[in-house]
């Protein structure tokens, strides 16, 4: 195998190919073709999933995206209704609102990429039908906060937790916390099953709707395999939507859950060495962790301290001749996690905090894989680039 680079997905367990095999055989590759009591692999993932997470309950579908559109319509958004959510995440989120015909209200996201709990409060009424908020790369929000928020208003909480696998908040999996939580498993997140997604809840009303319109049609709800699951009361009231992950996908990622706390600890090893190194230079903050929590990284997010618009502009201009872009949210022309960049939610709200926070915040891969002579090249390549940026100032490069 060559050198990996920055943007290599993790590998397929090799244990992966023989289920593999057996369906290239059987041609096997529908969910719900396996009999009553033979699971399906999707089926194995879920349950494998589930106490893998601590949760009662696991529905695998076609992506995140999907398993939070799911998550709002189970938990009875309607057309119109508005559903919180933060103004940095990817354009998935806002993008599930608006597939459920719902209204996005943006939050403040601050410079320690949180966010910021005065904005979300003043927000949060009862017109307010559900909250999403994304762990965004780790960095995880004032869960205590918002789950008080949330209990008070009685409005459900989805967490994005599409990139934030392994990550722990007071000792709790993130995407456990709430109503309902979704995973991805596209190949740039912790697992990769090239796409995929899966939602978890404990909640026996949310799951048995999930599953109905994610496409269980007639009985097929019954190769869930669960007991407690009023799936009957549901069956017909819910249209289908057909958002089903196929037995191919479960195999490739069943057997990456056993490999999970490796990666986690492997990518949270290498994300404090970089952060100790970089937080030397008096030109880069690293948001700290917050105490209650443990991150679970593959990439790094730092702040630029002291940088005008067109310095910021270089050290994304410069890193990118030299290679290994080091990109700045808000300063990259169609970044998909960039709030007014979602022109499709129509009118894009102004939010001064967020869009301060976008402007310098810096984003980097830092694959679990990297070795430490790797990690040195990556703090050595961002302090240059971003010094360098820093003394061409007067040059302008591209300002
Ligand atoms: C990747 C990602 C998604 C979307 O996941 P898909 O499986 O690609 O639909 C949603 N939210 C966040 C924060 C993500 O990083």
């Amino acid at each position: 195998m060559g050198k990996r680079s920055v943007y290599d997905a993790e590998p397929i367990p090799e244990s992966a190919r023989a289920v593999i095999d057996e369906m290239m055989e059987t041609g096997d590759l529908f969910r719900y073709t396996a009999s009553l009591n033979d699971p399906s692999p999707v089926t194995l993932l879920e349950k494998e999933f589930a106490a893998f997470m601590g949760v009662k309950y696991a529905l695998a579908v076609n992506s995140c995206s999907s398993a939070i559109y799911l998550s709002l319509k189970a938990v009875g958004v309607m057309p119109g209704d508005q559903v919180l959510i933060p103004a940095w995440t990817f354009a998935a989120v806002p993008s599930a609102v608006v597939h459920a015909g719902a209204l996005p209200i943006l939050v403040e996201v601050g410079a320690n990429l949180r966010i910021d709990m005065d904005d979300f409060e003043s927000k949060l009424t009862d017109s307010t039908k559900a909250v999403i908020i994304s762990h965004m790369r780790g960095h995880t929000s004032d869960m205590d906060a918002i789950k008080t928020l949330c209990d008070f208003y009685d409005v459900p909480l989805i967490e994005d937790a599409a990139h934030s696998l392994g990550t722990l908040w007071n000792g709790q999996k993130v995407g456990t916390m709430g109503t309902v939580g979704c995973f991805s498993f596209q190949s740039y997140k912790m697992v990769n099953g090239g796409e995929g997604g899966i939602l978890l809840t404990n909640d026996p009303d949310v799951y048995a709707k999930s599953v109905i319109m994610s496409g269980a049609y007639e009985h097929n709800w019954a190769k869930h395999m669960t007991d407690d699951v009023p799936f009957e009361k549901y069956q017909n009231m819910f249209p289908l939507f057909n958002l089903r992950m196929s037995n191919l996908s479960a195999a490739v990622i069943h057997p990456q859950i056993a490999e999970v706390d490796g990666r986690v600890a492997k990518g949270l090893k290498n994300y404090e060495y970089v952060e100790a190194k970089l937080n030397n230079s008096p030109f880069i903050e690293v948001p700290k962790a917050d105490a209650r929590e443990v991150r679970a990284p593959d990439s790094l997010q730092f702040n630029l301290i002291g940088f005008d618009d067109a310095e910021a502009f270089d050290v994304m201009e410069i890193s990118r001749q030299r290679g290994n872009m080091i990109s700045i949210f808000g300063m990259q022309g169609d970044n998909a996690r960039v709030f007014w960049n979602w022109k499709f939610i129509g009118n894009v709200p102004e939010l001064p905090m967020t869009r301060a926070m976008l402007k310098r915040a810096c984003d980097i891969r830092l694959p679990i894989g990297l070795s430490v002579e790797e990690l040195d090249q990556t703090v050595d390549f961002i302090l240059t680039c971003v010094a360098d940026a820093k003394n061409t100032s007067d040059v302008k490069l591209c300002g």
